[in-house]
């Protein structure tokens, strides 16, 4: 009874069935979305759907079990759960910020941890609706031999641990000493095949569509619309937590653009099933190294230019022509939307101040916290808010970044919360010496 295909983004009245290897439109070459009839959604009441979601919670049941998948019917309805590949992923915790808030003087700031998770980052939400439906079209025959993608680092972890998961080899591209040694071993761990090649990410990504337009091999990369699927369920659970009340605002990183179309998404669903009755405002953060979005905002999106992507400690967000552009803009215009940029040097200072309140963040979360103090500062969030910040990856992910941060070695930044190790002999005077002038000097916050 439920129905779902893909559909040109651009209105050209293409329709694709789920199963067919195809990631953009035959006719304009335009990008495709997992469309939902909506009617027979709406034959369940919003009441009766939050309570399917809350009985699903944390079950064992497979898949429901799934962040994701509790919200099947808004995912891929029809797809057959012993051929779905969850890892239970999802139902990560929204951390309450309460020393952050204060700092930014702000009512109330919540983290949603999506970093907290299989792979570390939000791209297993995704990963695991993209893989569920190449094993579904595999078990049906499907001439498919491998899964490929491009990556600024967590894509490819996820693909390769979904692809392990579920028996299925996968090839990844990583641009050749960009990516952090932690999100380079993870592949490698899982058994993809790994080839890091002398380009950017956008270099990389040229080359994946050329591999994957032999369709033995099946193309994971954010321009795949199933991915979204999985990742619009973020700002649904969002809501779940909190017991279907809508935050002001949430301020999402942002790369290729595929997370901020994918959390609107899942809203504006929520808002034509009756289950909630606002939207929030959503905050796009991006960094200053990277941020064709953000120049693109400042001229009222007027023409989009895409940029060569700079350096940045946001490695995964170091894009310069976002994939998910148009997607992207719809969803901010829907919601209010603003874009911000931040520095490397408040990227940095970002993390290591919610460090110290008691988070582990990733320079992502710390684009987003840093963008999030600009606009608290600047009075556009005012300070009776309540906001959600989305979190996209584990700090561990990012030690080098951390290490070198405290030991004040980042060039060109100036480490203002440095918290370097005390080196001492082994002399219990001077050990309490040094203690007494460090908590001297911290106090109790
Ligand atoms: C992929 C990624 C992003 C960016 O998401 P997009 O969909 O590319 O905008 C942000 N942060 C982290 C940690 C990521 O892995």
């Amino acid at each position: 009874m439920y129905n779902a295909y893909f559909k040109c983004i651009e209105g050209c009245d293409e329709k694709y069935p789920l199963d067919e290897i195809i990631y953009s439109c035959k006719k304009c070459g335009g990008l495709l979305e997992v469309y939902h009839e909506i009617d027979p959604l709406k034959q369940k009441t919003a009441k009766e759907w939050k309570d399917i979601f809350y009985k699903r919670l944390r079950t064992t049941e497979y898949p429901y079990g799934s962040g994701v998948w509790s919200k099947k019917e808004f995912v891929l309805p029809n797809i057959d759960n012993e051929n779905i590949v969850s890892v239970f992923e999802g139902n990560s915790n929204l951390f309450w910020a309460r020393l952050l808030e204060k700092e930014l003087g702000i009512r109330e700031l919540w983290v949603k941890q999506c970093g907290i998770t299989h792979t570390g980052s939000f791209k297993d939400l995704g990963m695991t609706v993209l893989v569920s439906q190449v094993n579904n079209m595999m078990k049906n025959g499907a001439d498919i031999k491998a899964i490929a993608c491009a990556s600024t680092g967590d894509t490819s972890a996820a693909l390769a641990a979904y692809g392990a998961y579920a028996g299925i080899p996968t090839i990844v591209f990583l641009p050749r000493g960009k990516v952090s040694t932690a999100q380079l071993v993870q592949p490698i761990a899982n058994n993809a095949i790994v080839l890091a090649l002398d380009t950017d990410f956008d270099g990389c990504m040229k080359i994946v569509q050329d591999v994957t337009k032999d369709k033995n091999i099946y193309l994971a990369n954010s321009m795949n619309s199933l991915r979204i699927e999985g990742q619009k369920t973020v700002g649904i659970e969002i809501i779940e937590q909190f017991d279907w009340q809508v935050p002001d605002t949430i301020v999402i990183p942002s790369g290729n653009a595929g997370n901020v179309s994918a959390l609107g998404k899942g809203l504006l669903m929520l808002e034509e099933l009756g289950m909630i009755n606002k939207r929030p405002r959503i905050v796009v953060a991006q960094a200053r190294n990277a941020n064709p979005l953000y120049l693109a905002y400042k001229n009222g999106f007027e023409n989009f230019e895409p940029v060569k992507a700079k350096n940045t400690i946001a490695s995964a967000i170091q894009i310069g022509d976002p994939v998910s552009y148009k997607k992207a803009v719809a969803m901010i215009k829907e919601f209010d939307g603003i874009v911000e940029e931040a520095s490397e040097e408040e990227l940095a200072d970002a993390c290591a101040l919610s460090d110290r309140t008691g988070l582990y963040t990733c320079p992502h979360t710390g684009v987003a916290i840093a963008c999030l103090k600009k606009l608290i500062d600047k009075q556009v969030i005012s300070k009776d808010e309540v906001v959600v910040v989305i979190s996209t990856a584990h700090g561990l992910k990012f030690s080098e970044f951390k290490t070198e941060y405290h030991e004040g070695k980042l060039k060109d930044i100036g480490s203002k919360y440095k918290n370097p190790m005390i080196e001492l002999e082994a002399d219990s005077n001077k050990v309490i010496e040094a203690i007494e002038k460090e908590i001297y000097k911290r106090g109790r916050a």
